[in-house]
């Protein structure tokens, strides 16, 4: 049977993510549809009522990429309870009749690349060492060129003098990334879009409103999971500044959690799990630099995040910094988030006339 590969969604890394697979398997590859409604009503319908959104909404992923034809799963991730999820999704996927390999790349709650090229090398005994580093070299620069430019987007776009104009740069973007690509050539395109944000006209007040995002690491960088919250910012002229990217995870978090403990001292004393203990002490260093306010999402049931919330509580206190506290689950209402977006807007925006 021909192998047709699908993974799960996380906002825009379905790129490298997709180039990685095409170039290691040679096998055609299904990007999961967008996210949408349908998405994760599929997905919490059978899943367990208690499990976390990110296993929802890759359930739902999974399901719509087999109705358009995929019959390999490659599931990967862990850090949390999410190393947990594989084996339930396997066999949920497996109990509704469907007939697909489920390939899991966690172990012991992480993910090798030595365990991705042994299967990737099953698939395509022609790839050598060499070619797969090659490709996965490819793969990170991708991702960090997107993060890079990401970053400035989320910071300048609430400024755009022509409406949508960094949206049109980004979507470009994306387009160039899609096509044929090598180190020198990924380097001329960050050069290329570099410039084209800073050329993107803007106007921006010295003294713009900052924003700082926290928490949990899908519901911050898959925007449906967030009601599109950077974007519902970005439209009320609000600089957002986050952390949490790919690149973040991929190449800092496992050696910098010394570090965070460290400087958030104060605080914590163990690594709370998952992405807690940067939500604790970025909060605090966001404070220290002067940001407005906080945003700190996380999806429903997400432990770590959870007992990160009464220190965060602390922080604001000490620092007399407004958090807000958004928890997303599978029946969110966008309206009831924009009321309370709005609240807190106005709250930040009188205590800084204050
Ligand atoms: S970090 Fe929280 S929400 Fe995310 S997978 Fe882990 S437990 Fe679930």
């Amino acid at each position: 049977m021909t192998k047709k590969i699908t993974f799960p969604h996380i906002g825009s890394y379905y790129i490298p993510i997709k180039y990685l697979i095409k170039k290691t398997t040679l096998c055609e590859v299904i990007v999961p549809p967008k996210i949408t409604k349908k998405t994760i009503e599929l997905g919490s319908k059978y899943s367990p009522d208690y499990v976390c959104v990110p296993f929802k909404y890759n359930l739902g992923n999974f399901i719509e990429s087999i109705e358009l034809g995929a019959n390999v799963i490659l599931q990967a991730g862990g850090g949390c309870r999410y190393g947990y999820y594989a084996e339930l999704q396997e066999q949920i996927l497996k109990d509704l009749g469907y007939n697909i390999e489920f390939v899991n790349f966690i172990k012991n709650n992480r993910v090798s690349i030595f365990n991705i090229y042994k299967y990737v090398k099953k698939v395509n005994p022609k790839l050598n060492i060499f070619k797969y580093f090659y490709y996965l070299i490819n793969t990170i620069l991708m991702v960090i060129i997107m993060d890079k430019l990401q970053k400035n987007m989320r910071e300048n776009m609430g400024f755009e003098v022509l409406e949508n104009s960094f949206n049109k740069i980004e979507q470009k973007l994306f387009e160039e990334l899609q096509g044929k690509i090598n180190p020198l050539k990924l380097f001329r395109i960050y050069r290329k879009y570099k410039k084209e944000y800073k050329n993107c006209p803007i106007n921006k007040p010295n003294d713009c409103l900052k924003v700082g995002i926290v928490g949990e690491l899908y519901s911050i960088m898959e925007p449906y999971c967030s009601c599109f919250i950077e974007k519902k910012l970005a439209l009320k002229g609000i600089e957002v500044k986050r952390f949490t990217t790919v690149t973040y995870l991929l190449l800092e978090k496992q050696h910098n959690i010394k570090r965070l403990l460290k400087k958030g001292k104060k605080y914590l004393k163990y690594h709370l799990g998952a992405d807690a203990t940067e939500s604790v002490v970025l909060t605090e260093e966001l404070a220290k630099q002067g940001f407005d306010g906080i945003i700190h999402i996380k999806s429903f049931g997400c432990t770590p995040e959870l007992n990160a919330m009464p220190i965060l509580s602390k922080v604001s206190e000490d620092y007399g910094i407004p958090i807000i506290y958004f928890s997303f689950d599978s029946q969110d209402s966008e309206v009831g988030i924009e009321t309370r977006l709005e609240a807190f807007y106005d709250m930040i925006i009188a205590k800084k006339k204050k």
